[in-house]
């Protein structure tokens, strides 16, 4: 693709590598058909080849974005399938990442929207806040469910109706393996996750010491900055980053880590970034790059440890039915396809592939909270895909999905840990008593 920017437009570290995006697309629009919001609305701007159109018009400008290219990119879900497809190798990401901070430097939201964007942005990361705001949205549904609608219908929906209790696995401390040590890593416990669904990093360090891994939660670390960097602050999620970036380095010069473990894929596609994200910081693009080389997903270090050890049981306990959903950070973010698939069934379950697993759910951090109706059709068409395979259990890799999966459908949904760790002698997950 031609582009038309001035030096002096390129003299800008960003827009440079933005214009070197554009130059490879050689719009020839493969990306449109795998593109969930084209498939859904059927419009060229809300499709990769359309939205990329739309950046460089907005970038060669060098003006403020406008409400229509805010609208387009919004409907975005960042779920990077275009990139699978793409037969260009056209970094998607960083393109819309940059975009979408220049949305955010230029563009004045409807009060109401800035309103709730800060307060996600505020809340989300930070457990405490986000536990308080979820317990008062569960007390407060029962009446105001009837009177609300669009948004804030959407943000009452995520409250579950019980909420677990935080979890003493997610403090700073270290996990001793159990027998012969064969590894150390640091575990992300994450932010939103704590709250919602504990059980996952419990299972996680149960799984990992049980395997003779040893698991520091490092200190300082919290939120790896995910969820304000999709949303176009990058101020914010740089903080984040870097916090994180010196509780692991800490850990990495004291007593070593052998990776940086993580059990959410939307936040491990965030950390593979980190060296790209600061590279242009000399203050901290080496230790960036050094946390994102570290960084691995749970399934993908687990499928580079010896086999699992499996659980000598008579109960219940595997030869079940698990419809395996891939969440797009995962496939596509990080092209992980195989290890959790192939840990399943290594496991002794039964793993089906869902039909347009291609497709996203529609969570996509708090998409299913900001674009409520398009990601409650997303949601449905993923629960009707899943639902053809008759499973007993929906396995995934990401508790964005994992929450909005559940949200349409009786099937349990299950974090492939939970499967993995009942496997090998830890607990049956709760929700399938
Ligand atoms: S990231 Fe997903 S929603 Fe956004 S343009 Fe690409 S395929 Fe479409
Ligand atoms: S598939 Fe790649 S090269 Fe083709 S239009 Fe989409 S982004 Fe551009």
């Amino acid at each position: 693709m031609q582009t038309n920017f001035s030096l002096v437009q390129l003299a800008d570290p960003n827009v440079e590598e933005a214009e070197s995006i554009l130059r490879k697309c050689v719009h020839c629009g493969f990306c449109t058909a795998t593109c969930p919001t084209y498939v859904l609305l059927g419009d060229e701007l809300d499709s990769p080849r359309g939205r990329i159109y739309l950046i460089k018009g907005m970038l060669e400008k060098g003006e403020a974005a406008t409400a229509e290219v805010t609208k387009h990119l919004d409907r975005c879900l960042s779920c990077l399938s275009c990139m699978t497809t793409c037969p260009s190798g056209v970094n998607y990401m960083h393109l819309v990442d940059h975009a979408r901070n220049h949305v955010e430097h230029t563009y004045k939201r409807p009060l109401f929207e800035r309103f709730l964007r800060n307060l996600l942005s505020y809340l989300i990361p930070r457990p405490f806040w986000f536990r308080g705001a979820l317990n008062i949205a569960s007390l407060t549904k029962p009446l105001v469910k009837n009177f609300v609608s669009g948004r804030i219908k959407a943000l009452i929906d995520l409250a579950p109706k019980d909420l677990p209790a935080a979890s003493v696995v997610d403090q700073p401390q270290t996990f001793k393996a159990i027998g012969a040590k064969k590894g150390r890593v640091a575990l992300l416990s994450g932010c939103a996750q704590t709250v919602l669904a504990p059980s996952i990093n419990e299972a996680t360090v149960r799984l990992l010491t049980r395997h003779g891994i040893e698991v520091v939660v490092a200190k300082g670390v919290g939120c790896c900055g995910s969820l304000v960097h999709h949303m176009g602050k990058e101020e914010m999620a740089e903080q984040q980053m870097k916090a994180a970036i010196q509780g692991w380095m800490a850990e990495i010069e004291s007593e070593g880590l052998d990776a940086i473990i993580t059990n959410a894929s939307g936040c491990g596609t965030t950390i593979k970034d980190y060296g790209f994200m600061l590279r242009n910081d000399p203050n901290w693009a080496e230790r960036a790059a050094k946390i994102s080389d570290l960084a691995k997903d749970i399934t993908e270090y687990l499928a580079e440890l010896e086999p699992l050890a499996l659980a000598d049981k008579e109960d219940d306990q595997p030869a079940k039915i698990v419809a395996y959903h891939a969440p797009c950070s995962i496939q596509h973010g990080q092209k992980i396809t195989k290890q959790p698939k192939e840990l399943l069934t290594g496991a002794g379950f039964v793993v089906r592939d869902v039909p347009e697993g291609h497709l996203c759910c529609g969570s996509a951090g708090t998409y299913n909270i900001m674009q409520p109706e398009l990601a409650e059709k997303l949601r449905d068409r993923k629960v009707k895909n899943i639902e053809t395979l008759a499973p007993d259990i929906i396995a995934t890799g990401n508790i964005g999905c994992q929450c909005q999966i559940s949200s349409g459908t009786d099937i349990p949904v299950v974090h492939n840990v939970e499967l993995l760790d009942w496997a090998t002698g830890g607990p049956k997950p709760e929700v399938l008593d």
